[in-house]
């Protein structure tokens, strides 16, 4: 495939689009980014107000330094475009003996690759944030360069970005199934082993308002859509599940649970819950990791159920005793786009050699956005192969 002015249709300007979009532009391809609904959308897997920054991933190195990376891309275009996005209020692991593996490996990936952490134990804990109830806690492991980041804040950065550098946007979608039935296809899932990467490759895009986009190389970014635009090739591998997020009110005049006073903080026991402190006036972030039932992102109704509240009711009445009655201000529900691993898919289509498909977020892409759209960019323009982790085919082994 020809490199110079490579023209590549980026169909997705979540966190995994927006930014290859951009990485792509910025390495000289010409570029169009399409999205249905618009950047962080509220029906998208980037929408709302945070996503939690951390480089904690347990033994995983891939993943960490992953994230490390991310960091310091956050850095330099936060700079770069003058606005804060990446929010470095620390990240604490609220951590007991019972079930710290996931902590206690993390230590040992966090000090090889150079992220500065601290391991904090529960009186140290209780000393700098005594606002926590550290009842059945032995430790933390803090990430003091960590936090959060703004989510569709970012996504609208990244797309504004790509514009004022000479990218194209449209705001349209792309129709269709894009590998149904083909005659020349045998069924089921196409493989690398099957020696499917022909010389077949996609010509061009139907949009929802009648016209073609034609392009050398597409990219879809579609994070919970991928499994409908290819039935084929995704379908069930990448699974919307019901995420709900809670934001709680704190008392007149009481700072104790904002982005000032207290990290970002996970608790990984019999459920994950996690949260993100107060960040520009809208209260009190929790939602539970656990993931929820199968959701359509498209016209699935975004009203939480009840019995979450109660889970996460309780959790906070017991960990955050000040927020007890803390009044509910607002809610939101989200999907993962959740893969049966968990692990991201990066890869060429198997059966259209000019097509890539970057999604499956699973609950934690949106922090490495700016190191995939780095990843993408560089295994179009130069022909790489992705991490095996990232393969689709392993799931057909
Ligand atoms: C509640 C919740 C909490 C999370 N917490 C964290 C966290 O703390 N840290 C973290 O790192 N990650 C977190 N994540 C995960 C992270 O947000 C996602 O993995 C990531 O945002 C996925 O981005 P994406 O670009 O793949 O998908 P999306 O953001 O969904 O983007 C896909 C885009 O494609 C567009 N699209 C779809 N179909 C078409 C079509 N046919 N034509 C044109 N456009 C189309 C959509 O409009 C959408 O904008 C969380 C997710 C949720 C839901």
């Amino acid at each position: 495939m020809r490199k110079v002015g490579l023209h590549v249709a980026v169909v997705g300007a979540g966190a995994f689009g927006g930014w290859t979009a951009l990485h792509l532009l910025e390495c000289g391809a010409n570029v169009t980014l399409l999205d249905a609904w618009g950047p962080g959308n509220s029906r998208s897997s980037s929408g709302g107000e945070t996503r939690i920054m951390r480089c904690a991933y347990g033994a995983d190195k891939a993943y960490t330094d992953m994230a490390a990376r991310s960091i310091t891309l956050w850095q330099k275009y936060q700079r770069r475009w003058k606005r804060q996005l990446l929010h470095r209020s620390g990240v604490l692991w609220i951590s007991s003996g019972r079930e710290d593996s996931y902590e206690r490996r993390s230590l040992e990936t966090l000090r090889g690759a150079g992220i500065k952490f601290r391991r904090l134990s529960s009186v140290q804990m209780k000393k700098r944030w005594p606002q926590i109830n550290l009842e059945g806690v032995d430790w933390g492991l803090y990430e003091p360069e960590s936090g959060y980041l703004d989510a569709r804040a970012s996504c609208q950065a990244v797309v504004d970005a790509f514009t004022a550098a000479g990218g194209t946007y449209r705001q349209l979608a792309v129709v269709g199934k894009l590998d149904g039935e083909h005659p020349t296809r045998p069924p089921g899932r196409p493989t690398r082993e099957a020696g499917f990467r022909t010389s077949q490759s996609m010509r061009n895009l139907e949009l929802s308002d009648g016209s073609r986009l034609k392009a050398d190389a597409f990219v879809f970014a579609c994070g919970p859509w991928l499994g409908e635009l290819f039935p084929r090739t995704i379908g069930d591998l990448i699974q919307p599940t019901k995420q709900e997020v809670f934001f709680f009110g704190t008392s007149p005049g009481d700072a104790r649970f904002t982005d000032t006073h207290l990290p970002v903080w996970a608790e990984n026991h019999d459920r994950f819950f996690y949260g993100i402190p107060g960040s520009d006036r809208r209260g009190f972030k929790v939602a539970d990791d656990t993931r929820g039932p199968a959701f359509d992102p498209t016209n699935g109704e975004r009203v939480v159920g009840q019995e979450t509240l109660k889970l996460v009711r309780e959790y906070v009445a017991f960990r955050f005793p000040a927020l007890k009655d803390a009044p509910l201000l607002e809610t939101r529900v989200c999907q993962y786009e959740q893969t049966p691993d968990s692990n991201f898919i990066i890869d060429r289509h198997p059966a259209l050699e000019n097509v890539w498909i970057a999604g499956g977020g699973s609950g934690h892409g949106f922090k490495h956005g700016p190191a995939i759209g780095e990843m993408v960019a560089n295994l179009i323009l130069k022909d790489g192969e992705p991490p095996a982790t990232w393969h689709l085919d392993r799931f057909n082994r």
